[in-house]
């Protein structure tokens, strides 16, 4: 039994996702309510992709708060006339702001909660235990051996990275997922000259080949990927309809089977497909070395890695042709896997759940699949003795494509929709009891 605060409610990861759960409990003034826990020192962003001339690619209005109240003080165009930005902006005439733009505002939302968040630690385990009151709380374990209770839980820590087979046992200093990309490449210094191979077709991918050519330490890029090449992203308006709450109604209820082929059928929306600008820019500096009979970028296509091991400082590669099967050897100072991020399912490769939820995996409730079940309200209900007095819950917010769809794909236009439905959900049980006990003198 313990006798240390419990929070009512106890956010793990302070990305854009339990921002804006944040914001959105402050707006039915339950800010106290709710404690985070941050693996960084600071807030970030993408700070690992942070490249100049990134832009973001969802409608920056679509923000934290903007779709459920236009009034928040924390919206992006309150960002900007706080910065006295907003004509500047608007003179601009962007499509969208660049990444770096829309990480300021992120961060000068984030400032204004610095005294509900813990930065630099990071969540190790969580477990249940029980509270002052004899019923079960949730145990969160940080990596420093701390401890945080709660009543229920906001995972929002994203996905975890995808490293393809090959690549499990190379990752390191020269082998890395593109969110460790500037830290990497700027720690390998400016020593010349670097061949770096680019692994995945994706915008990762090609926002950092382009930053790549542009650095003059790298003498050669080789782009490897499966398909023919950078492909465009489906920016259809009805496509997109993904990015809509309405869409995650008619998604959720369906079966797994109808759900992955809707995904698949989707697919491009989001995944291993690229914008437009970064594509043309892409094919115009290929152009351009093909002119000046330069071998600064080598394309792959049809391409993976079946083997990497290290050889001397560098990469020994072996490449198949995903079609006629031919094979070709490849030596590489550098890869970068910009291979995306796992997903939550029962398809190759998935994780069933997030890793952190281990500690109460004997209770998650399954589904035929062997994927816990999350209701609507993004929520899973533990599995509960009996005599239990209420069901426990632990919230997923930013995790669950599989279930709710494309959308939820960390899509940063339907973080304040989200946070609203959590809210609700949250409101609805859980901080009605903490405003029961608190008026009863049993709780902080
Ligand atoms: C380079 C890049 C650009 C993108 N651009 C866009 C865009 O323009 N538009 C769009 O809609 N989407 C974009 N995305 C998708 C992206 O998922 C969202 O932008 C957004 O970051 C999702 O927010 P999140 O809070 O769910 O996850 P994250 O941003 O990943 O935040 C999770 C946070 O949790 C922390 N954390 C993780 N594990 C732990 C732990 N165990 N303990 C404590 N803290 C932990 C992390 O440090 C991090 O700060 C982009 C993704 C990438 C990689």
């Amino acid at each position: 039994m313990t006798s240390q605060t419990i929070h009512p409610v106890l956010g793990v990861g302070f990305g854009p996702a339990n921002l804006s759960l944040a914001v959105a409990l402050e707006e039915r003034d339950r800010a106290g309510t709710a404690h985070f826990i941050e693996r960084s020192t600071d807030f970030q962003w993408q700070r690992e992709q942070l490249l100049s001339g990134a832009d973001i690619q969802n409608n920056p209005f679509r923000d934290l708060a903007m779709p459920r109240n236009p009034a928040s003080p924390y919206t992006f165009v309150k960002y900007l006339a706080s910065q006295g930005s907003l004509t500047d902006y608007l003179h601009l005439n962007a499509k969208f702001p660049l990444r770096r733009e829309y990480a300021g505002y992120l961060t000068w939302v984030a400032d204004a909660f610095r005294k509900q968040v813990d930065y630099g630690r990071s969540a190790v385990g969580l477990s249940l235990v029980q509270g002052e009151d004899g019923g079960e709380v949730f145990r969160v374990e940080t990596d420093d051996g701390g401890e945080y209770l709660g009543r229920t839980v906001s995972v929002g820590t994203g996905r975890s990275p995808r490293v393809p087979p090959a690549f499990q046992r190379s990752v390191g200093p020269r082998v890395f997922h593109s969110t460790r990309y500037l830290s990497s490449i700027e720690r390998l210094g400016d020593r010349p000259p670097l061949r770096v191979v680019v692994v995945g077709a994706s915008q990762s991918a090609i926002e950092i080949i382009l930053d790549l050519l542009a650095r003059p330490q790298v003498q050669q890029v080789v782009s490897v990927h499966r398909t023919i090449g950078f492909r465009l992203k489906d920016t259809s308006p009805y496509s997109r309809r993904v990015f809509l709450p309405e869409f995650v109604d008619y998604f959720h209820p369906l079966s797994n089977a109808k759900k992955r082929r809707l995904r698949d059928d989707l697919r491009s929306v989001n995944y291993a497909a690229c914008d437009q600008d970064v594509i043309d820019r892409l094919a115009g500096a290929q152009r351009e070395f093909e002119l000046t009979g330069s071998e600064r970028l080598l394309m792959k296509p049809f391409s993976e890695v079946v083997v990497s091991r290290s050889e001397g400082q560098g990469q020994r590669l072996i490449l198949r042709d995903v079609n006629h099967l031919t094979e070709e050897t490849l030596d590489a100072d550098v890869v970068v896997l910009a291979t995306g991020f796992r997903d939550f399912g029962s398809e190759q490769g998935d994780e069933p759940y997030h890793p952190l939820l281990e500690g109460i995996a004997h209770r998650l409730p399954l589904d035929e699949d062997g994927v816990p079940v999350v209701a609507r309200d993004y929520s899973i209900e533990l599995k509960s003795p009996a005599d239990s007095p209420q069901p426990l819950r632990v919230y997923l917010n930013g995790l669950c494509e599989a279930s709710h769809g494309m959308g939820d794909a960390g899509a940063l236009a339907m973080l304040s929709v989200r946070a609203t439905d959590i809210a609700d959900s949250l409101q609805r049980d859980l901080l009605r009891d903490h405003e029961e006990l608190v008026a009863s003198g049993t709780s902080p």
